[in-house]
């Protein structure tokens, strides 16, 4: 790739970008890299996945498996890698970035957040930043000796995963047990030997913030904060910008500078922010967009998505315009859709949703159900937060999905 120059899609002149995970952040994502004509090749372990739907074309492997990604990274030789999960061979990125191709933001940064231990002693213990008191351990008995050591209320997680698989809060000493099965059943490395947890200390967070940061050939650009409400781990509604105490901001754009520079490259970083009275503890950060930042679609003129690719790109990415600054409507808002049980997602209500004022959907095309997954996202603008909120969240409430 020459700097500044992208050329026509499936020519010699075009840039291939290779998405590997293709949900709802990776189409947002193909979509951005679309408008620049770029061709865009996406991979999921299922057929059908969201970002399927835009790219020009797709595959389907388990990109766990070394072997695999390595032939089609082989087949398809993109200019640029971009990781859009955490369950990738990351040694495979490593060996491609090693031969001269660009992985977003860098395969060190997709390798030491694949997993919560590369990240946290990153964090905590070369770059002293402050973060909840924490251990890791392997075992039922270190987990026992962690809350020992800790003191309760705990939260246990697998090293290994994300959106609250296989998390709990632990408040009494019966409670390890049951945290521990839960653990060992419910993270990616599940059913794949052995399992390691962090135990951290339970953080009586006044809230929890998001600060995209975004690397680029033009410097670091920081987004307003986003505030985000989490349920089970998982996140339900996000909001923009998040009212912090003054000095706290700051804070926060000091803690995620430092650490988006010592994992380097472009792109990208949802840094994840607890804050505690005018203290800032960094939790965990992903090197890519952010599910919180859904609400960039409505709130900035470059979304998180729009910025990731003009980062990925080797292009600069300007601060973003925060829509609707100056008028009545400064504020906007995300509410998750979920769909609980077994079949094909059908959406209800969606003329009623798209009554409510200023509100846009994001319907995400995933072929099917099983169990409980987000379906969708509502996002809307107002006044005030308060005012965002309700009308994202009017918006859920009118869209009803159906399985069929
Ligand atoms: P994580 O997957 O680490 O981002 O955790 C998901 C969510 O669980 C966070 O966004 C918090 O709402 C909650 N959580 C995780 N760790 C802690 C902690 N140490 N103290 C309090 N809440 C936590």
């Amino acid at each position: 790739m020459i700097p500044g120059t992208l050329g026509t899609p499936g020519t010699p002149s075009g840039t291939r970008v290779l998405l590997l995970g293709s949900g709802e952040l990776g189409k947002e994502v193909a979509i951005e890299l679309a408008r620049f004509g770029v061709e865009v090749v996406a991979v999921d372990r299922y057929a059908g996945a969201p970002a399927m739907a835009v790219a020009s074309r797709s595959h389907v492997i388990d990109m766990l498996d070394a072997d695999a990604l390595r032939a089609l990274l082989e087949a398809e030789h993109p200019d640029v890698v971009v990781p859009e999960v955490e369950a990738i061979a990351t040694h495979v990125l490593a060996e491609v970035e090693a031969a001269g191709t660009r992985v977003v933001p860098t395969a060190r940064a997709a390798r030491l957040t694949m997993d919560r231990e590369g990240i946290r002693r990153l964090a905590a213990e070369e770059l002293s930043l402050p973060t909840s008191p924490y251990v890791f351990t392997d075992s039922l008995a270190g987990v026992r000796s962690a809350v020992e050591q800790l003191g309760l209320p705990v939260v246990v997680k697998p090293v290994m995963s994300s959106s609250g698989h296989g998390q709990s809060l632990v408040r009494t000493p019966e409670e390890v047990e049951a945290a521990w099965e839960t653990a060992r059943t419910g993270g990616r490395a599940a059913g794949h030997g052995a399992v390691r947890v962090i135990v951290e200390g339970f953080v009586p967070f006044d809230s929890e913030i998001t600060l995209l940061t975004v690397r680029h050939a033009g410097g670091v650009t920081f987004c307003d904060p986003v505030g985000h409400v989490q349920v089970d781990g998982d996140y339900r509604e996000s909001w923009q910008p998040a009212a912090l105490l003054p000095g706290v901001a700051d804070e926060a754009r000091r803690v995620a500078g430092a650490i988006t520079e010592a994992l380097g490259g472009w792109g990208i970083f949802g840094v994840e922010l607890f804050v505690v009275g005018d203290r800032v503890l960094f939790s965990e950060v992903s090197p890519r967009p952010h599910d919180t930042g859904l609400v960039t679609l409505v709130s900035q003129d470059l979304s998180e998505f729009a910025l990731h690719a003009r980062a990925l790109l080797g292009l600069p990415a300007p601060d973003p315009l925060r829509l609707g600054a100056g008028t009545s409507e400064q504020a906007a808002a995300s509410c998750a859709v979920l769909a609980h049980g077994d079949g094909v997602p059908v959406f209800e209500g969606v003329s009623e949703a798209l009554g409510v004022p200023t509100a846009q959907l994001r319907l995400f095309g995933k072929p099917s159900v099983h169990g409980h997954r987000r379906v969708a996202v509502t996002l809307a603008r107002g006044a005030t937060v308060d005012e965002a909120r309700a009308r994202a969240r009017a918006a859920a409430e009118a869209l009803r999905v159906r399985l069929v």
